[in-house]
């Protein structure tokens, strides 16, 4: 593999402040994950994986993500709960702080890229405490050749220092010890008080949500894609938990990304990363062969359990219910090379809708695909949030609020001019309930779901004529009757509940959801998107 060797160039990391440390560049990963054995940050699963823990944080910290506001940001940013503003002066002094920390200390420094495009490529170098920090980003940004290497400029700089917790948070400007902050002007990111790798990979995202659209006129999306043998290409928008990585892993088509994707104005899209980043909880061979099988020498698990044979024990959640594997792109057989290809002709909206009041599939108007977009709707189920009991509607603008530094409308408007010039068509996938809320109905079965959407992606869903769907009386979306592969029963959510008063109360109860949500937008939204929400409201 390109730049498995390690590298014969030597760094300095004087000139950001980070004095007599001793430097690992660029280490082959195999030697990354021996170190992290050698430290006894790891264990190796029967097969030679390494298996590590993040710590204390399992997950990001939405609340300790913060922007510099600056002169270059305060008016473009959408300031807010999701994007905090911290000061230059306090970011200064964290910098420093920081850089205080990392220096006398072992360190490890990996060069690496953004955005597979050519013309959109951003380098970042990246320097972490901790060894297998240095490996997740190995797996997850895209991998320089020995010649690009040798000229490489960094451009963002990313400070990984898990040890390192605020002493005196208030006076800084953070919420607690924990932060992962942006620095837009000076093009650093910090992380610290915490090792999850996620807060590394969603922090360079945020980043690009911002740069890209405001500087290179390219729409950033919290998406998953794949593309046909014959260049068909297929985008997957939604939340934590709808599926993206899984219903994008199709060994059908070849994966471009799982996660983070630009859409440019030559009409092709591509992939922020080098590797995808999915969640194994019940993860089983049967059901996502080619998940389990990346699940190999070179990809990290997080804070799973083993059984006593030194296999994963995948039903364990007693660490938590976000276990992940980071591995880069080539360990699933069916890639695109590189990671982009043209415009796409399905978008898909998925949504885990844990009320099971949401069509398993549905077509959307460009009216509703704007509202469905600017509402970014899924459900929080119990467990996975302390105090969560009974589902809770979970609404996200652009199914990715915590990234998106800008208003929410900037991206929705790109998205319907795109939208409407790529001539795309727009499904709304319900990979939530069926049969009744969650506790009484089961979770649509993955094979249904799939048969779904290869069923629109060989276009046999055309849904041309009046008899082919019915339009939901309270979401006004396009149920179609009929679709390959699945029980006709299962298409209108209704009927798989045997009890339409109980359906309808279920409908209108998040169809107010929905309501109340979209309020903060409505002065922003056209009379035509507005009536693209529910239709109907209580009976
Ligand atoms: P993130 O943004 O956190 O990476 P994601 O959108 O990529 O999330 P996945 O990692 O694909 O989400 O998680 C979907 C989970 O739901 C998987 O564990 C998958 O096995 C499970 N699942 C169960 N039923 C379905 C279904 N019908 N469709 C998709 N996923 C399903
Ligand atoms: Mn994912």
């Amino acid at each position: 593999m390109v730049n498995s060797d390690q590298s014969t160039k030597t760094i300095s990391l004087e000139k950001y402040g980070i004095k007599n440390a001793k430097i690992n560049y660029q280490l082959a990963p195999e030697t990354l994950q021996e170190i992290t054995l050698q430290k006894g940050m790891g264990k190796e699963t029967n097969n030679g994986t390494l298996a590590i823990n993040t710590g204390k944080f399992t997950g990001r910290s939405p609340e300790d993500r913060f922007l510099v506001k600056d002169d270059y940001t305060k008016d473009k940013i959408w300031w807010g709960p999701s994007n905090k503003a911290i000061s230059p002066e306090n970011f200064d002094f964290l910098q420093k702080e920081i850089e205080n920390y990392l220096s006398n200390k072992e360190l490890f420094v990996r060069d690496g890229y953004v955005c597979a495009d050519p013309k959109y490529k951003m380098n970042v170098r990246t320097v972490t405490e901790y060894p297998w920090s240095n490996m997740f980003v190995y797996n997850m940004f895209l991998r320089p050749t020995e010649e690009e290497l040798e000229n490489f400029n960094e451009e963002w700089l990313v400070l990984c220092a898990p040890g390192y917790a605020c002493p005196q948070p208030e006076e800084h400007g953070l919420r607690q010890g924990n932060f992962s902050i942006l620095n837009f002007t000076k093009k650093i990111a910090l992380v610290a008080g915490s090792a999850y790798t996620g807060e590394m990979k969603k922090g360079i995202f945020t980043a690009l949500n911002f740069i890209l659209p405001v500087e290179k006129n390219v729409l950033p999306m919290h998406c998953s894609a794949n593309v046909s043998e014959d260049g068909e290409t297929a985008i997957f928008f939604g939340l934590s938990g709808t599926g993206k990585t899984t219903l994008s892993t199709d060994p059908n088509r070849k994966l471009i990304g799982d996660d983070e994707h630009g859409w440019t104005s030559e009409n092709s899209i591509f992939n922020f990363e080098g590797g995808c980043y999915a969640k194994v909880i019940d993860l089983s061979e049967e059901k996502e062969p080619d998940i389990f099988r990346a699940v190999k020498p070179g990809a990290i698990l997080e804070n799973v359990i083993f059984k006593k044979n030194g296999e994963v024990d995948y039903m364990d959640s007693s660490i938590t219910q976000n276990t992940r594997v980071s591995y880069p792109i080539y360990h699933i057989d069916n890639i695109k090379v590189p990671s982009y290809a043209s415009n796409p002709k399905n978008i898909f909206f998925l949504t885990a809708d844990a009320f099971g009041v949401l069509p398993p599939i549905s077509k959307l108007t460009p009216a509703q695909a704007a509202y469905h977009f600017i509402s970014g709707y899924t459900a929080k189920v119990a467990g996975t949030e302390a105090g969560v009991k009974e589902p809770q509607p979970s609404f996200s603008a652009c199914f990715g609020a915590p990234f998106m530094p800008l208003h929410p409308t900037k991206y929705a408007e790109m998205l319907s001019k795109k939208m409407t010039e790529a001539g795309v068509n727009v499904w709304l996938i319900n990979t939530g309930w069926s049969g009744g809320p969650y506790g009484v109905g089961s979770r649509m079965k993955l094979k249904y779901t799939r048969a779904m959407i290869t069923a629109v992606l060989n276009g046999d869903l055309g849904l041309y004529n009046y008899d082919d769907y019915h339009i939901h009386s309270v979401f006004g979306v396009a149920q179609p009757r009929e679709c390959p592969g699945v029980p006709s029963g299962l298409l209108s959510p209704r009927a798989t509940w045997n009890d339409d008063k109980a359906y309808y109360d279920m409908a209108f109860k998040l169809a107010n959801s929905f309501r109340e949500n979209f309020k903060q937008f409505e002065s922003y939204a056209s009379e035509e998107i507005r009536r693209g929400g529910p239709q109907r409201y209580g009976y």
